[in-house]
Order: structure tokens, then C-alpha cells, then sequence
């Protein structure tokens, strides 16, 4: 089948690693019969450089017209001291929202060959780990399009200038809630079936809302356990027992907080892909699949930039998430998946996540190309 995927490289290291994930999916298009299309899309730095905004309409416009969009990163310090709503971030924000995608899926699991990359204790990896083994295997469902991030905000003037003040909203409707938490089941569904709605209702009336809306759509889903947990507290039980966690369902601003600590916990931001996916009924969505973008967690990283050095790992895997979510090709996911397994079995490691296996393991240190290539004769492998 064809698929047309929208490609934003991006800034600094965008570029040196979306162009490692495009010949892994044209490699495994090659291998199980499949053709991508690809419309290259300027948005972030690059897009202001030439047209003076970060997300240009046309950009927005082909993105909406293709059937899931891959991002590498955007910005860096040439941007930096341009104001708020010109900064290459921005082009990120337009694009959730222009593109609908309201729930952000971040996994976040340890692998065993970057086990020494896990800051925590082999005691601490086995408490409440569903083998009894050191590891956590958990997936974050952050609230992508509302919340804090979207909310009403300004500020007050005041002749006594110590009487001035600004303000942010939380505002989350039912019907936000209810998406975002069916997109949480879902996953779950498919997981360990256990979900773990992360609020702070001791305090916010907007998580007691959360936490009445989660009440009406948990019965929906009776084979799947849902429990609830303060934010505060799961902070703290990242730390303390990361294996207790399968599905975490939580708001805009908690999600980005407990989404970077969990990346911590894995070893290296290099490593982790995510998928932000939208309503299969939204306007959007092709062939009943929901609309959807990925993306690496990391930033464009301009410290490394153009110097073959960037991990290419977490977009490779974000490329397989699309393959996932948005293609319902699983076999093929499951097939890069392995892939990248496989070659950090064979002692593949890029710097960032050089070292960090067990001791005297045989490591083969490779730039960003190289890291890609292992991949592909990797898959080549894959049955
Ligand atoms: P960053 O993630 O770019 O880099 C943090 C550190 O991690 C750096 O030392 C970098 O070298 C390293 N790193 C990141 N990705 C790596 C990879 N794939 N392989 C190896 N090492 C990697 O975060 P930052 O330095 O805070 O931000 C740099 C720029 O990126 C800023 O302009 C920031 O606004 C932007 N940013 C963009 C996104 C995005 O596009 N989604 C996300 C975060 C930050």
C-alpha cells in the first residue's frame, strides 16, 4: 500500500536523524510491500529563515493533507532572543493543535542492554515490577492541545508595582477529558491493562473534574484496572518503584514534567520516540486511523549538530510508532523494533549511550550514520 508521511527535519540534529529513519522505512517498505510518500514541510528555524514565521500556513496545509507527519526537532540559539510568538517552538505548538493531536503517547521502558544507564538501584527496579525482575515497562498519556498550555493567561498592570501579577488557566472540558482517557485505555487495552489517572484533586478543581469524568469513562472499560494517584506522590514513586506503572494518564503540564523524569530513568533522551495521535472520527483521520505526529523526545540538540554524533535511535523507533498507530502495520513496527534490539545486542552505541551497559561488555562506538546502517542490516535479519 501507498502512505504519504509529511517530513519536518527541522533544526540542528533534526536533519542528520530523520534522514537515518527514512531509509528504515523505506528498507522495511522494501521488505513487507508498502510505499512512503514523503512531502518535506518547513517549520521551526529553518521555515523562519526563509519566511519569517515558525509554521508557515502552507506547511500546516500539506501537513493536514498527508496521512501522519515525522519530526526530527526544532530551534537553537540563532532563534533564541526572537520574541515568544516567533520562536521555532511555537511551531510545534501549531502544529498539536492544527493537526488535532490531542493525546501525546510516550513509552518509556528499560532496556536491558542500557541497564547501568538507569540511575536507580536493582532493589528499586524489582519493587513492584510485574516480573520481579529489575525493569519498568510504562507508557505516559499526556493531554496535548489544552490544559495550562492553551489556557487563558495575561497580566495585571497596577500603579503600585508590587500589586502587578499574571495569571495562567487550566481549563479542560468533558469532552477533552474524555478523549484523552479513552486514548489511555486504549493503549492499556493492549498493555498490562492498567491505568493510573495522575491529577492533583486534593487541591485543583480541575483535577476532581478529571477524576468525576474518569469515573463515567473507566466503567467502559471494566477489564482494565484504574487506579488514581496525586502528582506529587507519583514523582516520588518514579523514583521509588517505576515498575508499579503501566498506562499514566495525566494533564498537559504534569505530562511534560513526569514524561522528562521517566526519560531519565531510561538512560539516554537519544533513545525515546513518542506519538501524538488525534480522534479516528476527527476530519483528519484517514481510513478510520487517527491523525498523527512523531517525533524523538529530544530536542535539535545544536551542541552536536551536523558532526554525525546524534543518537537516531528515538526517531527510528518514533518512525515505528507511526508504522503502529497510524498504519495499523504492527508486524512491521514490531520488525524495527527488533531491529534496534538487535543492534544494541551486536554492542551498537552511539556516545550518549556509550558506557552504560554491564561492565567490560564489548561496545562498538558509531556516529549517527553508522547507527543507521547497523539498523538496516539489522531488519534485513528480521523474519
Ligand atoms: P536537547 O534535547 O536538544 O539536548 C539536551 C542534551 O541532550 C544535549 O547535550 C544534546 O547533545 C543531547 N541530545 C539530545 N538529543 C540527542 C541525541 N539524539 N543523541 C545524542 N545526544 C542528544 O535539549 P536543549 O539543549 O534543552 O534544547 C536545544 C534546542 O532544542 C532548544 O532550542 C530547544 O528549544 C529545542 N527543543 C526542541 C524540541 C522539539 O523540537 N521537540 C524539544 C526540546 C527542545
Amino acid at each position: 500500500m501507498n502512505y504519504s508521511v509529511a517530513l519536518v527535519p527541522g533544526d540542528g540534529i533534526g536533519p542528520d536523524v530523520v534522514a537515518q529513519a527514512v531509509e528504515v522505512l523505506d528498507a522495511a517498505g522494501d521488505k513487507y510491500g508498502h510505499v512512503f510518500n514523503y512531502v518535506e514541510l518547513e517549520a521551526g528555524g529553518k521555515a523562519i529563515d526563509h519566511t519569517g514565521e515558525p509554521l508557515p500556513a502552507d506547511t500546516l496545509e500539506a501537513a493536514k493533507a498527508c496521512d501522519a507527519l515525522l519530526l526530527g526537532a526544532v530551534g537553537g540559539p540563532k532563534w533564541e532572543t526572537l520574541p515568544g510568538h516567533l520562536r521555532p517552538e511555537r511551531a510545534l505548538l501549531g502544529l498539536r493543535s492544527g493537526l488535532g493531536v490531542f493525546a501525546n503517547l510516550r513509552p518509556a521502558a528499560l532496556l536491558p542492554q542500557l541497564r547501568a544507564a538507569c540511575p536507580l538501584k536493582d532493589e528499586v527496579l524489582i519493587a513492584g515490577s510485574p516480573d520481579g525482575k529489575p525493569g519498568f515497562d510504562l507508557l505516559i498519556v499526556r493531554e496535548l492541545t489544552g490544559g495550562l498550555y492553551f489556557g487563558k493567561r495575561g497580566r495585571i498592570e497596577a500603579a503600585d508595582r508590587e500589586e502587578a501579577a499574571a495569571f495562567d488557566t487550566e481549563t479542560y472540558s468533558r469532552a477533552e477529558i474524555k478523549r484523552v482517557l479513552r486514548a489511555g485505555y486504549a493503549a492499556a487495552a493492549v498493555r498490562r491493562k492498567k491505568l493510573c489517572l495522575v491529577d492533583k484533586a486534593n487541591v485543583l478543581e480541575s483535577s476532581r473534574f478529571w477524576r468525576e469524568v474518569a469515573a463515567e469513562v473507566a466503567a467502559a472499560y471494566p477489564e482494565i484496572e484504574t487506579s488514581y494517584m496525586y502528582v506529587d506522590n507519583c514523582a516520588m514513586q518514579l523514583i521509588r518503584a517505576p515498575g508499579q506503572f503501566d498506562v499514566i494518564v495525566t494533564s498537559n503540564l504534569f505530562g511534560d514534567i513526569l514524561s522528562d523524569e521517566a526519560s531519565v530513568l531510561t538512560g539516554s533522551i537519544g533513545m525515546l520516540p513518542s506519538a501524538s495521535l488525534g480522534s479516528p472520527e476527527d476530519p483528519l483521520a484517514k481510513n478510520g486511523r487517527p491523525m498523527g505526529m512523531y517525533e524523538p523526545i529530544h530536542g535539535s540538540a545544536p551542541d552536536i549538530a551536523g558532526q554525525d554524533l546524534a543518537n537516531p535511535l528515538a526517531t527510528i523507533l518514533s518512525a515505528a510508532l507511526m508504522l503502529r498507530y497510524s498504519f495499523a502495520l504492527e508486524k512491521e513496527a514490531l520488525a524495527i523494533e527488533a531491529a534496534v534490539g538487535a543492534v544494541l545486542d551486536e554492542g551498537y552505541r552511539t556516545r550518549d549511550i556509550a558506557g552504560r551497559g554491564a561492565p567490560g561488555a564489548c561496545e562498538k562506538i558509531v556516529g549517527t550514520r553508522a547507527m543507521g546502517q547497523a539498523v538496516l542490516k539489522a531488519l534485513e535479519n528480521i523474519k
